[in-house]
């Protein structure tokens, strides 16, 4: 074993371990929160480092670099996540490479989502992403702008949503980030109760290395997590 394959291995059972004690103070159980391991920082070589210790959820914020990191790691059984800004242009490409779009932000993304699903002779899978902290360079649909959203969903025939994403402000530390969390998970309770046939309001991705405890506690079933996974090892 090489000393990066060490500290990933450490840093991983570190991080578990911290989701376990969250999931234990919350009254959950660990089994039903996932992580998506983030690797926007990350070379290749270090991305493949945590396919071999065994995490095989793994998220990119560009999908240019999705599509690098899918085909250079394509031996490796990953399933990739986009967690970032999708382009309209970009959904030809991106479809056949990912598992899960976290970040649908808008009506015409998941329009062509769903249309290119239908060439594509595949269902899309996605979660709707909330602007929680009002930031205007934030991605996500606002709050008010959601029960509508959902509404469209239900139309397309080639997209499925599975829950919401969102990113907690940016100031403010842990507190502010729990209290946008439950702000999340309140919204997703009310509209679960209208949610049309065909949309699934069960998963919330929230959560990333500073803050994947508040959202555990807040109900998160997905965290997204990446700078703690290559803490002490040069990527
Ligand atoms: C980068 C990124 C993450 C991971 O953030 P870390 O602080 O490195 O854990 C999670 N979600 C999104 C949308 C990101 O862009």
């Amino acid at each position: 074993m090489t000393d990066v394959q060490r500290i990933i291995a450490q840093n991983i059972g570190r991080i578990r371990e911290r989701i376990a004690e969250a999931a234990n103070r919350a009254g959950r159980s660990a089994a039903n929160i996932r992580m998506v391991a983030v690797t926007k920082y990350a070379s290749v070589d270090a991305t493949r480092q945590l396919a071999l210790s065994g995490l095989k959820e793994l998220g990119e914020s560009r999908p240019q670099q999705l599509w690098e990191k899918a085909t250079a790691l394509s031996d490796e059984n990953i399933h990739w996540h986009l967690v970032g800004h999708l382009q309209r242009n970009k959904v030809p490409r991106t479809i056949p490479l990912v598992h899960l779009i976290h970040s649908i932000d808008n009506l015409k993304l998941m329009e062509q989502l769903s249309y290119e699903g239908s060439k594509q002779n595949t269902t899309v899978a996605g979660l709707l992403e909330v602007n929680i902290s009002g930031d205007k360079e934030k991605h996500g649909f606002y709050p008010k702008e959601l029960a509508s959203a959902i509404e469209a969903a239900a139309n397309f025939s080639h997209l499925e949503i599975h829950g919401l994403m969102a990113m907690a402000h940016r100031e403010g530390g842990i507190e502010v980030a729990r209290k946008d969390f439950a702000a999340v998970r309140e919204l997703r309770d009310r509209l679960a109760n209208n949610a049309p046939d065909g949309v699934s309001l069960s998963e919330l991705s929230l959560g990333m290395s500073g803050d994947f405890e508040e959202a555990i506690l807040e109900g998160a079933t997905i965290l997204r997590v990446g700078r703690a996974l290559f803490d002490g090892v040069e990527y």
